[in-house]
């Protein structure tokens, strides 16, 4: 399947994962739990015993839905009353969200003396869906009239507003155990692009395929923590959780930021932006730092700075989108189709939080969604963007392999220039290439001036395919400039080779260029070098000692070969009598 029909296809497929995770989320208020019906708060610490006792500062005039849940955070201890009707109801448990508060405690209310218990922030016991934590309540008999819940301390409206009685724990039922299976598998879903990320990266050494895979894991993670999924596999006091989550969060933003500004092609996003939105979300990942030391003495200002960052954080990103729209960047789409969708739930959360007496909202199921389309869209865009990357990449190098080949080739035969013969000189001698020659066609001026310059390039080409065998690796054939040739031989009876190279070219080029009315034959000068010794000597050296040799095979007649085989006393170089082939 093409990428362009999965992109088709990718419409309904969202629609599809939509209603099954719509169809399959547990309603966040089953028909078991309990809401407050009265609510109360005090300045100073006050004993828990005197607030029940105090009948007169209790509030139950609001409707549980819109409870006054006293937004005002400032107060040290916060009192909440559930009554109960002792026929019917037996709740078992007290449900709220993770966040930092001082203690809190618990007291059944009947005929006798209340029985209250007392819980630190740390004794108490994370549970699944929606990062709450779980506290028992005290027995109930069919006295209870009431139980009262005081939080000391909160530092977010979150675990005020979303206080409540239940008597099944969450994750037990068998839609909650459906749920979980569901955001396991999205969890697992969303490990796979880190795959492809790495095998991407392989290949292709770019930042932001490895900034895709720290969004997808951080967000797997984020869904982990908050979904309870971790406590399959351990227990967590709330410290704990509120670290992963906090981390996993300011993760998931940092990341998602340094993906979308290395992901978008440069010069499609001002660099102000690119740094801005860098910068802010570096910044939006120290508060998370300081909001997740849960330091007492700040109380419920890192928890703000944290919600009010990500309000100027979130225009820095729509404004980065809209900017590299504007400037036609393909890459942005995948983005706005990705990260728009979790951007609306941080809109959600952030204005939820930050409105004094408006209850907070989480928006967990759209959040699921939205990290499912968000993994879905950016490795759709990450494939495709390392798909051109890697045509263009190619394209490049293939250029430049030609340009080198150019560089290192004569045109008019196709052997390797002076220059790539020079530059790989050293190596070519450790490769054992010990025998050295250097070949001059005999009275070519005359050739070029009886037959004419391009029945000379003919000849200069015959003579190169005498000189060169596809399959002979043993020999490396060179043209210098004009009719003068470089051989470097190694291998048994190199001399006997270059000879036999040499004394090919009169057949060949009758062959190959007809109409002449001689023989085209060459002189040559060969040096051997011991194996081993003389490994000091440049090429100008050998080709000096060459080319002599080559002058004496002119002056002596021509179409012969004569070489001479150094030999070494004693590491320095000395030479043996010149011999005539
Ligand atoms: P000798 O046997 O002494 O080497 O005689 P020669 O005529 O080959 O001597 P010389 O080296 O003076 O002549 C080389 C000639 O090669 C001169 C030049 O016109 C010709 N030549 C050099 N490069 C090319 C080329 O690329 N194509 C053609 N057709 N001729 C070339
Ligand atoms: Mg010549
Ligand atoms: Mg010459």
């Amino acid at each position: 399947m093409k990428l362009r029909e999965f992109g088709q296809r990718r419409a309904g497929c969202i629609a599809l994962l939509l209603a099954f995770v719509l169809g399959m989320m547990p309603s966040p208020l089953s028909a078991r739990d309990f809401t407050p019906s009265c609510s109360s708060s005090s300045g100073t610490v006050k004993p828990v015993e005197a607030a029940i006792a105090a009948a007169g500062l209790w509030d139950c005039t609001k409707a549980a839905s819109n409870l006054d849940r006293t937004g005002n955070l400032d107060h040290e201890r916060h009192f909440y009353r559930f009554d109960l009707n002792p026929s019917q109801d037996s709740p078992k448990f007290m449900i709220s969200r993770v966040a930092k508060f001082r203690s809190l405690a618990v007291a059944a209310i009947g005929d006798g003396a209340p029985v209250i218990e007392n819980h630190d922030f740390t004794d108490l016991k994370a549970t699944y869906f929606d990062r709450q934590f779980i506290v028992p309540l005290p027995r109930i008999t069919p006295d209870t009239r009431s139980i009262v819940v005081m939080v000391e301390r909160p530092t977010q409206r979150s675990t005020l507003d979303y206080m409540r009685l239940t008597d099944t724990p969450p994750g037990v039922g068998e839609a909650d155990r459906n749920a979980l299976i569901l955001i396991a598998l999205c969890t697992g879903l969303m490990l796979m692009p880190m795959m492809f990320d790495f095998t991407f990266f392989r290949v292709l050494r770019r930042p932001f395929i490895l900034w895709h895979a720290a969004l997808v894991v951080a967000m797997a993670l984020q869904l982990v923590t908050t979904s309870g999924l971790y406590l399959t596999l351990f227990d967590a006091n709330l410290n704990v959780v509120r670290v992963m989550t906090i981390g996993s969060f300011s993760a998931m933003v940092f990341a998602g930021a340094m993906f979308s500004t290395t992901f978008i092609e440069p010069g499609k996003l001002p660099e102000r932006i690119r740094r801005a939105v860098q910068i802010a979300s570096g910044s939006f990942m120290l508060i998370s730092i300081i909001h997740m030391l849960g330091i007492d003495a700040l109380g419920q200002f890192p928890s703000l700075a944290f919600y009010f960052l990500a309000v100027p954080l979130m225009f820095l990103f729509v404004s980065m989108f809209a900017s590299a729209l504007w400037a036609g960047s393909i890459a942005v789409r995948y983005l706005i189709v990705g990260l728009g969708p979790i951007m609306l739930v941080g809109a959600i959360r952030a204005v939820s939080f930050i409105i004094p007496g408006m209850p907070t909202v989480d928006a967990n199921e759209i959040f699921l969604l939205a990290t499912q389309i968000e993994v879905l869209a950016t490795t759709l865009g990450v494939a495709s963007r390392f798909l051109t990357l890697k045509l263009e990449r190619d394209k490049v190098r293939a250029e430049k392999n030609v340009m080198a080949d150019l560089v290192d080739h004569d045109p008019l035969t196709g052997l390797l220039n002076r220059r790539a013969i020079e530059s790989r000189f050293s190596d070519l001698r450790e490769q054992g290439f010990n025998t050295f020659a250097v070949l001059d066609l005999d009275k070519f001026k005359e050739i070029n001036d009886d037959f004419g310059h391009q029945k000379g390039d003919e000849v200069l080409k015959a003579c190169a395919s005498a000189l060169t065998n596809e399959t002979n690796r043993d020999t490396i054939a060179v043209r210098l400039g004009g009719e003068e040739f470089i051989l470097m031989i190694r291998g048994q009876m190199p001399v006997e080779q270059a000879e036999a190279l040499r004394s090919a070219i009169p057949l060949r080029v009758a062959h190959l260029v007809p109409g002449l009315d001689r023989p085209v034959t060459a002189s040559m000068g060969i040096i051997e070098i011991p194996e081993r010794d003389f490994t000091g000597m440049g090429f100008n050296n050998l080709y000096a000692r060459a080319d002599r040799l080559l002058y004496e095979a002119k002056e002596t007649g021509r179409n012969k070969s004569i070489h001479e085989r150094l030999v070494s006393f004693g590491g320095n170089g000395s030479e043996s009598q010149p011999q005539v082939a």
